[in-house]
């Protein structure tokens, strides 16, 4: 069984008197900068003097260059994008990493891959919360917390889990529960879902809707019946509520029978084989290796990808069809 931690586990006395750096106020950033401070932590926000840092001043954090946080905080939070962490580690980070200070991470790409590798005198956890960071504040703010998976990669000063854990509470996923794991199974984990997951479904969503209509279907109600009438959001909501079959009941009989006798055909063995293909890349860190030279090349194919993808005739199908079933 899996090891999942609650408040009742998790000592927020462990941060009295100690400053929380969070290192890029995005997603992630802001929102737990805003849940850590609630939960009566000290944070200090620190980043490149731009907008960004101006709408943690806004927001009322004291702010500074990423240097200067990370030279103050005890606990340095670094919640920027993955593939350039390790520049701003080199640069800014590692300077001001002193004995008994932890490394947090909200996703443990960097450290599993070794693109960033802590001295030894630095304790390096993770707590990764398994929800987008409006998620992540919105639950806060609602009295409910998020699940994350939390670890210790490196555990120096011999405090490195009730430091984790404390935090984990900050952000308010102890209240959910946060899930103990490695910085391998949660990078591994997360990739598989992007790498495969994702692309499947969304593979499948496009391709089923270019296929509808080709075939005469009307594209607007094409679209209605395949995601845009948020039915697929609701069943997704379902499934993790009452379980992947669970929710099958609140669906007709006709719809059920139709589902389980066609599941099987719709994971033939070539998809079971781009799993597998999918997995070997993440394991043996070739998927990180391209990630990085697309990074230092400037993002080429990203942006070429990213493009067509926006310049999908769905694209704009969607904005007319919104409009349609708006209430
Ligand atoms: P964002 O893309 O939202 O981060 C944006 C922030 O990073 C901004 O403050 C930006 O500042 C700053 N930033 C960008 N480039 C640099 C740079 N070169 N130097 C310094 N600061 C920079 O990140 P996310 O919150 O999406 O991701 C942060 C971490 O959280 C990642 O490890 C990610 O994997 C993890 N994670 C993210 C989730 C999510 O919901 N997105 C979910 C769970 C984990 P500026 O405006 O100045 O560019």
């Amino acid at each position: 069984m899996a090891k999942v931690y609650y408040d009742d586990d998790a000592d927020l006395g462990v941060l009295k008197g100690k400053v929380v750096a969070i290192i890029g106020y995005g997603n992630q950033g802001r929102a737990q900068a805003l849940n850590i401070r609630d939960s009566g932590v000290e944070v200090m926000v620190g980043g490149m003097a731009d907008a960004t840092l101006e709408a943690a001043k806004a927001d009322g954090f004291r702010t500074g260059s990423t240097s200067e946080a990370a030279e103050v905080g005890d606990i340095i939070c670094l919640l920027i994008p993955d593939e350039v962490q390790q520049a701003v580690y080199q640069k800014d980070i590692l300077p001001h990493l002193r004995p008994g200070k932890a490394l947090d991470f909200a996703h443990g790409y960097n450290p599993h891959y070794g693109f960033i590798s802590p001295p030894k005198e630095t304790d390096v956890i993770m707590v990764a919360p398994r929800m987008i960071g409006v998620g992540v504040r919105d639950n806060y703010t609602a009295g409910k917390g998020v699940p994350a998976f939390v670890a210790v990669q490196q555990d120096s000063s011999g405090k490195a889990w009730p430091k984790t854990l404390a935090l984990a509470r900050a952000i308010g996923c102890t209240r959910t529960g946060a899930i103990e794991t490695s910085f391998a199974e949660e990078t591994e984990l997360d990739h598989f879902s992007e790498h495969f997951v994702w692309p499947a479904i969304f593979r499948i969503l496009v391709g089923s809707f270019d296929f509808l209509t080709a075939n005469g279907f009307q594209p607007e109600a094409a679209l209605i019946e395949l995601w845009a009438s948020k039915e697929a959001a609701e069943v997704l909501t379902r499934m993790a509520e009452v379980g992947i079959f669970g929710q099958m009941d609140f669906h007709s009989q006709t719809s059920q029978y139709g589902t389980l006798s066609r599941m099987e055909r719709a994971l033939p063995a070539a998809t079971r084989a781009c799993m597998a293909e999918a997995l070997a890349e993440i394991k043996d860190g070739s998927f990180a290796r391209e990630w990085e030279q697309e990074r230092a090349a400037g993002y080429p194919v990203f942006t070429r990808l990213k493009r067509a993808a926006l310049n999908h005739p769905v694209n704009d199908l969607e904005r007319e069809t919104r409009k349609l079933v708006e209430g």
